[in-house]
Formats: structure tokens, C-alpha cells, sequence
């Protein structure tokens, strides 16, 4: 009698168990994802910020954390203004001799020269010293004299940076060179950013640093990330008639799995007498690019579209955006420079406006 009512007794244990057990399961797996946005924080010289969706608020915060853990580290390694970054190291002692560098460094110097023969050299890291001297040019507020460009422009050239993937060496081939990731930097953290996330649980997300944007999975309420496009007239002057209007944000792109890059000379430039010089220079003519007020790039990852972005700056509608269609997976919103305004559109952009 004692044994029978025992095993009554653990019998209804046992269902107990099991059905909380398969309740719980069931809640899980019914529960909504949680979307929290982690808000801006200052990176690699700008604003950053990332948005994630996740199966409770604690792994939430935890990806937020580590996406932006990610784009500190990649600054750290990157940026050319700290001194004790790897890429610093690099600028110092390439000249002298090869230097062994980090497996991502490596990566992204290869990729860059890639993009560099891909878009006959608007495209270009080693464009430093034209960063530099414009920047000097402007603190100056003089117009730097063709001997003195001409003299920067001899120290730039991609076909001058010598990778050595055995020995994953780079070195430079002439003195005074110097390498700039600002054109490819921020896509390639932003990269990394997202995949970190994604091991850390993220199902959905979208980090941004400045212009390079990269989204992944869906929101927790819509089907769609929505990326606004600035309008760099509105960002700059009133446009002339039959240019783009006034508006801030020009067109709400939606996205999912996608990068999108815009550069522009909108928000940084040089400003000398009462002439802007884009931040982006084309190294054929050592000054900067003028072709387009801005180009948007849209393609499955953010180091991609950011190199593009800067390289179809520099080459301005027709070129940019022929390189651009012969690109699988790529596409372009474009915007002439002003007074025109014009707005070019790669075939298939529409896809992802409203
Ligand atoms: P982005 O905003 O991505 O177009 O990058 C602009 C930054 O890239 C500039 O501020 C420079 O640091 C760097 N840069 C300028 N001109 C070039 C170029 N022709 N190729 C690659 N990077 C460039
Ligand atoms: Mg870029």
C-alpha cells in the first residue's frame, strides 16, 4: 500500500517536471524577441551606433556590448591619428624594412588593393600624404602650389605597396608613404561588429558608424530595417531649381542582410578662401574628388560598399556607376554635384526604396 501510493506520488512528480519542462520550452520558443538600440557612442572619430534584437533584454545588452567592443578594437588597431595603433607602426618602419602585421590588418590591406585595381585606382590607401597636405592646406588657408602636390603625389600609389602574404609582411616601395584606411576602416569594424554579435545570439541588428551601415535579421516589429539617405543639399545650400528639394532626408531605403555606405564632401571638407575641397581625393589629379555631392552604395557587406562608396566618389556617375552594374549583388544611388543635383540610380535600386 505505502509502495503503490509512493509511485502515485512520483509518477505525478515526474509529469510535473515534464510539463513545466515542455512549457518552458514552449515559452521560449514563443516568446517575442526583445529590440533594444544601444544608442550613439563616439568611435573611431565619429558617432556609432547599434540597434539589436535578441531573445531577452540580458543577451541584448550583452551583443550591444560587444559590437561596439569590436568597433573599438578594429579603431585601435586602424586609426592613423593614435600613434601606438598597428597601422602607425606600419607608416613609421615600412620604408625601412617589411613589417609583419596582424592576419585582419593584412586582410584589409589586401582587400583595399583589390578595390584599388578593381576601380583603376580611385580607390587608394596610400593616399595619406594628399590627406595630409590638404588638411595642412586648410589649416593654412592656402591653395597648395602644383610643386608641393606634385611632390605628395609622388609618394602615393597602391601599385607601390608591397603585401607579402607568405610572410604576411607590408612594405613600402618609396619613402614617405603613408597609409590611410579612412575610405575602408569603418565598413570592415562595422563587419566585424555585426558577425560578433551574431555569435553572441543576436538575431537581428543594425550598426552604424557615420556613413556605413550594416543590418542583419528583421526588427522586432516591421519586416524591414529603414535607412534614411541624406540629402546633401539640405545638408549644404538650397538647391537651384529642378535639383533635388530641400528635404533632410531625401529617400528611406529598406533593407535586410545589407550594407549601405554613402560618402560625400557634404559634411567634412576642407574649406580654403571661399572653395571646399572634399576630404576624398582623387589621386589622378591630387585634389578633391568634385564629381558627385554624394553616392550611396548598397551590397551584402559593409566593407565592400564602404571602399565602393569612396572609389565611386572619386569616379563620379558614369564610370562610377558603369563599375557598379558590372558589380553582382551591388547597387547605387547617386547625386551629381551641385548646382545640378541630379539623382542617378544603379538598374536595380529601386528594389529597396519605398
Ligand atoms: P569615406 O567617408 O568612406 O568615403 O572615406 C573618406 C576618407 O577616406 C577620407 O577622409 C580619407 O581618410 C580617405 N580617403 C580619401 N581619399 C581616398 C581615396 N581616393 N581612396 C581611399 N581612401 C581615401
Ligand atoms: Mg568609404
Amino acid at each position: 500500500m505505502e509502495n503503490s501510493s509512493r509511485r502515485v506520488a512520483i509518477k505525478i512528480a515526474v509529469t510535473v517536471v515534464l510539463l513545466a519542462g515542455v512549457y518552458f520550452f514552449v515559452a521560449e520558443k514563443i516568446r517575442r524577441p526583445i529590440e533594444i538600440d544601444g544608442g550613439y557612442r563616439e568611435v573611431m572619430g565619429t558617432l556609432a551606433r547599434i540597434v539589436v534584437v535578441a531573445k531577452h533584454e540580458r543577451q541584448a545588452r550583452r551583443c550591444i556590448e560587444t559590437g561596439f567592443g569590436e568597433l573599438v578594437r578594429i579603431d585601435k588597431m586602424m586609426s592613423d591619428y593614435k600613434p601606438d595603433s598597428e597601422l602607425s607602426k606600419v607608416n613609421r618602419e615600412a620604408f625601412a624594412n617589411p613589417v609583419k602585421v596582424s592576419p585582419e590588418l593584412f586582410e584589409i590591406l589586401q582587400k583595399s588593393v583589390e578595390f584599388s585595381r578593381l576601380s583603376n585606382g580611385a580607390f587608394d590607401v596610400t593616399v595619406g600624404p594628399l590627406v595630409d597636405l590638404w588638411h595642412k592646406a586648410g589649416e593654412a588657408n592656402v591653395v597648395p602650389d602644383e610643386n608641393t602636390l606634385a611632390a605628395a603625389k609622388a609618394r602615393v600609389g597602391f601599385e607601390k605597396l608591397i603585401l607579402d602574404a607568405n610572410e604576411r609582411t607590408v612594405q613600402f616601395a618609396v619613402k614617405g608613404m603613408r597609409l590611410d584606411l579612412g575610405g575602408i576602416a569603418k565598413g570592415y569594424a562595422v563587419d566585424k561588429a555585426v558577425g560578433a554579435m551574431r555569435r553572441e545570439g543576436a538575431i537581428g541588428g543594425m550598426v552604424c558608424a557615420s556613413g556605413d551601415i550594416r543590418c542583419f535579421g528583421k526588427p522586432a516589429d516591421k519586416d524591414t530595417w529603414r535607412v534614411g539617405l541624406q540629402n546633401p543639399v539640405a545638408a549644404n545650400q538650397p538647391a537651384s531649381n529642378g535639383a533635388i528639394g530641400a528635404e533632410q532626408v531625401l529617400m528611406v531605403l529598406k533593407v535586410n542582410d545589407m550594407a549601405v555606405s554613402t560618402s560625400g564632401d557634404y559634411r567634412r571638407f576642407v574649406a580654403i578662401g571661399r572653395k571646399r575641397y572634399s576630404h576624398i581625393i582623387d589621386t589622378s589629379t591630387a585634389t578633391g574628388a568634385s564629381k558627385l555631392s554624394s553616392d550611396t552604395i548598397l551590397a551584402a557587406n559593409a566593407v565592400d560598399t564602404d571602399a565602393l562608396s569612396t572609389a565611386v566618389n572619386v569616379m563620379g556617375a558614369q564610370k562610377g556607376l558603369a563599375l557598379v552594374e558590372s558589380l553582382a549583388g551591388v547597387e547605387a544611388i547617386l547625386i551629381t554635384a551641385g548646382p545640378e543635383y541630379q539623382v542617378v540610380k544603379s538598374s536595380g535600386a529601386d528594389t529597396y526604396l519605398q
